[in-house]
């Protein structure tokens, strides 16, 4: 029987326990990196020429040219066609809620008009393109095609480029019809390292990208991390977690149930559940005993269960909440009788559920938010995929002869402070005196 661990806050080793199992060991390994560096040299290097070998060398692909890779808007279309009855109606659900969602992300740009006159401002304008990795080598994802498209959509962006291997040749028609949906401009079917080097060097006959998002395995991650600075990424995502506090107000069979759904990712998931009532986490102990049988992927999650997840007695909800604080989880889930006034409690989190009918698996699909998240901790500092990470901002400076005066005077002295005195002197020819320069 599944047995998972169980703490309590009051435990004299608590911090040092909960520290052991929140280590994600998320270092990319060492042959990983050496073997990403090696391919990403060789489409460097080869162009066309290397990502037709690698493709055929990973995805057991028997072609001979890129453009035997590519999917046309047409066969997108058809993949729509083909989906099971209801699966276009769905779909279209999630990608119009989604759209709906991050059209309040966007962002106007702004001018203000200091004291002396002068216009400053900010302008907000869409990256000229982007491409969207869509993990396929085991399973596929046509949720991540949503989550990582429609956002850039949403900016502007004139063109988004999908790539997603296809083992053998198989596409999954999720995957196509999600792309047709979201409005993918170009769509690829190679995959790992290659496809990260390919958009963000180019080759032959694919052509470069400003940004790469999307998840991947260790090679994909390996190699976003490798090209960032040539492009821009979005993130490198650690393993998936959510942390549930609870005060017992809700049916345990659903606590598990979502700790199940975090789990089914893969066995390095973690799922925490908080709660001051230590007859409500037997009963989750229960609950988990009961219906991990039922599940299809039971083995996963039961490994995901044993490694890193935990029953956490804490003294009551604040003692919950600071313990969450600590951690900063990708998906936190407030299934209490008030979660607003806990989540007045609550400082750092990739998203937070409130109540218990908001399960993080709506997040995953239809709610509207972005399930791109971040991970490890790293919420303290950054936050969910959304619009923002599609756009980027110029600042404007608009100094009118008479008004930069001021200006003029500050930058010549704190200049000649600094030793810089090209830059003293090109605001000095510019403002000195009082009269503007005749030209
Ligand atoms: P993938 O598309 O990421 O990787 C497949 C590619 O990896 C292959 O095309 C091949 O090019 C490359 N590859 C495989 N073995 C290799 C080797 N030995 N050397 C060099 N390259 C090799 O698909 P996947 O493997 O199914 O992995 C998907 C990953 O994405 C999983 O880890 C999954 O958990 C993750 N994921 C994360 C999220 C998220 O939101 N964080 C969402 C979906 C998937």
């Amino acid at each position: 029987m599944t047995r998972i661990r169980q703490l309590a806050t009051t435990d004299a080793d608590f911090d040092a326990r909960l520290a052991a199992i929140c280590d994600a060991q998320g270092a990319l390994n060492q042959s990983v990196i050496e073997a990403t560096d090696a391919i990403i040299g060789k489409v460097r290097s080869a162009g066309d020429a290397a990502v037709v070998e690698l493709t055929r060398k990973f995805d057991a692909r028997e072609i001979e040219s890129i453009e035997e890779l590519r999917v046309s808007i047409d066969e997108l279309q058809a993949a729509v066609a083909r989906l099971p009855e209801g699966g276009y109606e769905q779909l279209s659900l999630a990608a119009q809620r989604i759209e709906w969602f991050h059209q309040h992300q966007k962002q106007d740009s702004w001018r203000v008009t200091d004291a002396l006159g002068n216009t400053l401002g900010q302008r907000v304008s869409p990256l000229d393109s982007v491409g969207v990795y869509v993990p396929g080598g085991k399973a596929s994802y046509p949720s991540s095609v949503l989550m990582n498209t429609i956002p850039a959509k949403v900016a502007g962006v004139e063109r988004i480029v999908m790539v997603s291997p296809s083992p053998r040749g198989e596409i999954n028609d999720w995957v196509l019809a999600a792309a047709y949906l979201a409005g993918v401009d170009e769509v690829i079917t190679i995959g790992g390292a290659q496809a990260v080097a390919a958009l963000a060097y180019g080759t032959e006959s694919i052509q470069a990208v400003d940004k790469i998002v999307g998840p991947g395995n260790a090679y994909v991650a390996a190699a976003k991390r490798a090209v960032y600075g040539q492009v821009g990424i979005d993130m490198i995502a650690g393993p998936s977690e959510v942390l549930i506090i609870t005060d017992g107000s809700v049916d345990p069979d659903w606590i598990a149930m979502d700790m199940f759904a975090q789990c089914e990712h893969d066995e390095m998931a973690q799922a925490l559940v908080l709660c001051p009532d230590t007859q409500f986490l037997e009963q989750v102990q229960g609950s988990i005993a009961r219906l991990l049988p039922t599940l299809e992927r039971q083995a996963i999650i039961a490994a995901a269960l044993e490694g890193r997840s935990a029953l956490i007695a804490t003294r009551d909800l604040a003692d919950a909440a600071a313990v969450s604080n600590r951690l900063a989880p990708e998906h936190l889930e407030l299934a209490v009788a008030d979660p607003e006034a806990l989540l007045e409690e609550i400082k750092h989190a990739g998203a937070v559920f409130l109540g218990a009918y908001a399960t993080e698996s709506l997040g995953d699909y239809c709610a509207g938010p972005n399930h791109v998240l971040p991970t490890s901790g790293t919420a303290r500092f950054s936050s969910p995929l959304g619009v923002y990470d599609f756009e980027k901002r110029s600042s404007i400076i608009k100094v009118a002869a008479h008004a930069g005066q001021r200006l003029g005077e500050c930058t010549s002295m704190l200049a000649r402070a600094e030793g810089l005195t090209a830059h003293a002197r090109s605001a000095e020819m510019r403002f000195k005196g009082d009269e503007p320069p005749q030209l």
